[in-house]
């Protein structure tokens, strides 16, 4: 593991060349930075939990036939991926009104929208990820017309899915980002999930209260992420003891491995 070479380090992950040619190690870091990187900070134990959060929810996306870029989780903080060409758009999905949204358009945060929107931003730290029109992304040839298709086809299924998944955990999927790659086959490629889904990137409300269980903590100086990350975790029924995420995980292997569910390396 020591040697192995550094493809590219991120705000919230560094991606390691992976074993076989065609895979990538995603490792999720506890750093969290806000505001196009102006506010750095760490939550302690986040990379762990968004590790777990996202392996959970790439899974079910691949049930439900979702194609992602997910293989499997390496360890506590690693999972293995398919390496794709990032498409240099992020996709934001909204179903009520937060954030960027409230002060470009004068909403009250919290206000349902009267419709699912979908908006898309350049990925461009020196530009400050600006919002992209369809329009502009067909003219700068950043996405084909097909592949936008299946990006908002596949951005409504998953906002869909997810909405059901936290609603069953009485937490209201506010908005999130998702990011899409194109995965090569000789000339030919196709769009899938790529990147994480984890409080990260998604605003994520309790249901009966209205609190916050998402990085908005950190943006606002609103403080305990940590406890906010492991309830999202724990709702999802991927924490169920109090040694932390690694001890449970590794018990639950420990055990999956006694039942012959988990195979021998
Ligand atoms: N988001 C993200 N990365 C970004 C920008 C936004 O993950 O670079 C997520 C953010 O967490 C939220 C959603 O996308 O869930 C919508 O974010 P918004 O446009 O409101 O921007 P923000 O107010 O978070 O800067």
């Amino acid at each position: 593991m020591s040697r192995r070479r550094q493809i590219y380090e991120g705000k919230a992950k560094i991606l390691y060349e992976g074993p076989e040619p065609g895979t990538i190690i995603q490792y999720f870091k506890d750093d969290a930075t806000a505001f196009n990187a102006q506010k750095k900070g760490t939550i302690n134990g986040k990379g762990v939990i968004n590790n777990r959060i996202s392996e959970y929810v790439f899974t079910r996306l691949n049930h439900i036939g979702v194609p992602t870029h997910f293989i499997r989780r390496l360890n506590m903080r690693e999972q293995l991926v398919r390496q794709v060409e990032i498409v240099p758009i992020e996709v934001v999905v909204r179903n009520v009104a937060a954030g960027s949204i409230c002060t470009r358009l004068g909403l009250e945060e919290g206000e349902p929208l009267p419709h699912t929107l979908i908006e898309y931003c350049l990925k461009d730290d020196a530009l400050g990820d600006p919002k992209v029109s369809e329009e502009e992304i067909a003219c700068f040839n950043w996405a084909g017309s097909e592949e936008m298709a299946d990006i908002s086809s596949m951005a409504i299924r998953i906002n869909d899915f997810l909405c059901g998944l936290f609603a069953a955990i009485d937490i209201r999927l506010v908005d999130f980002k998702l990011e899409f790659g194109r995965l090569w086959d000789g000339d030919f490629s196709r769009i899938i999930l790529a990147d994480e889904i984890s409080p990260d990137g998604c605003r994520l409300w309790d249901m009966t209260t209205g609190e916050k269980l998402d990085k908005d903590r950190f943006r606002r100086d609103l403080g305990g992420e940590e406890e906010a990350y492991r309830e999202v975790a724990r709702r999802l029924g991927l924490l169920d003891g109090e040694n932390g995420p690694g001890e449970v995980l590794d018990m639950a292997h420990h055990r999956g491995r006694l039942r012959g569910t988990v195979k021998k390396k």
